[in-house]
């Protein structure tokens, strides 16, 4: 019985996930849905990433919280359209709240959405949110092992960022084990090694955003 319930709410989530898809390619957003365990640093990536692109596209953020405005805030701080989602106890957003949260912006001034979602590397895995790519998060003071306890959040995305790498000197985290986690658990898996607080590798990240917003232009 539990796993028919949960089957129905996934099969009426991939719907809604549909929906989501097919408004966002009609406004010719290209949609991110950020992934990763708390204290990653989503939100300064995003707060860095922001800065750099300096206007450059339009950015609508959704932020994916269980209480409080607080990354929203940020978000709005840095001039771009934040809308912030709680969850109340729920532990992942699922597609009823992005179609509900698309409601309140104006699609056709938008070119990338990004959706950061709550910071849990278990169930958002399992809830398709109408977004192009998945994004995930690991920190380098999260260790090495993530990679291998939470494969899901690692097989089923596209892109995966190392964040804190300013702070690799002073940690145990092993370069080399995470590249050989990556090749069991999630082979090409692209990676780009970055630091939400000096900068380094956000150019890189941004321009995987320029290129995947202006493919998602392309398909117009
Ligand atoms: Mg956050
Ligand atoms: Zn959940």
């Amino acid at each position: 019985m539990k796993v028919r319930l949960e089957k129905d709410i996934l099969n009426s989530n991939n719907n809604l996930a549909e929906q989501n898809r097919r408004l966002l390619a009609q406004n010719n957003i290209f949609a991110i849905n950020l992934l990763s365990s708390p204290g990653s640093g989503k939100t300064s990536i995003l707060e860095k990433t922001l800065e750099k692109l300096d206007g450059f596209f339009q950015v609508a953020v959704i932020e994916g919280d269980l209480a409080t405005t607080r990354d929203a805030e940020r978000i709005a701080a840095k001039g771009v359209s934040a809308l912030q989602i709680n969850t109340r106890g729920a532990c992942h957003l699922d597609a009823k709240m992005i179609s509900d949260a698309l409601e309140h912006f104006d699609l056709l001034q938008i070119d990338l959405l990004i959706i950061e979602n709550v910071g849990n590397l278990v169930c958002p895995t399992d809830f398709d949110l109408g977004e192009d790519k998945r994004v995930t998060v690991l920190s380098i003071t999260e260790g090495n092992d993530k990679i291998v306890k939470y494969p899901a959040s690692f097989v089923d995305t596209d892109l995966l960022l190392l964040n804190k790498i300013d702070l690799l000197p002073f940690t145990n985290f092993d370069m080399k084990m995470l590249e050989e986690d990556l090749q069991k658990v999630s082979a090409g898996l692209q990676f780009i090694p970055v630091s939400a607080v000096k900068g380094e590798g956000v150019d890189q990240w941004i321009q995987w955003l320029k290129d995947n917003v202006a493919a998602k232009k392309q398909q117009a």
